[in-house]
């Protein structure tokens, strides 16, 4: 899913839960469940994706999205705000391990086979398709309205 979308859920189970014990591991868990669930995905391959302007404009709009929680949980201050935004952190950060696959990417049309992790990312992500953007739409809005709660 979109970085956003994990960063919103990796927060939202740092401000649930407020404990650092449980909240840690269950952000990184949820990176791979959300991965699970069918999500936005081009049309073209991957790595022919990674080439475009329009990847690299999501990217930019995804990054600010992450950023967007992170000042919003440090504006409001809810109880365990520090924790939320570790946590959404964590929930985000297993897409950092892609970052050599996206450089390897740019020249090697063969790039997935060097990158192990991207070879056990795409079989988890196993529906990634442009009609998956309703999902992450759905789950941006349903995650923001929750977010929401605990900074009023
Ligand atoms: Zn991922």
């Amino acid at each position: 899913m979109t970085a956003t979308n994990h960063a919103l859920t990796g927060a939202l189970i740092g401000l649930w839960s407020g404990k650092p014990l449980v909240a840690v591991p269950a952000a990184l868990l949820s990176h791979f469940l959300l991965d699970m669930i069918p999500h936005f995905g081009p049309r073209m391959s991957v790595v022919q994706w990674l080439r475009t302007q329009r990847f690299r404009w999501m990217l930019a709009a995804d990054f600010l999205g992450c950023v967007t929680v992170v000042i919003l949980l440090f504006v409001h201050k809810p109880s365990h705000w520090l924790l939320a935004c570790f946590t959404a952190f964590i929930a985000t950060s297993p897409d950092l391990i892609s970052y050599p696959f996206f450089k390897r990417a740019q020249q090697d049309d063969d790039a997935e086979r060097f990158n192990w992790y991207t070879k056990f990312a795409s079989r988890i992500q196993w529906f990634e398709r442009p009609p998956g953007a309703i999902v992450e739409l759905a789950w941006l809005i349903g995650a923001s309205v929750l977010l929401w709660q605990f900074l009023r």
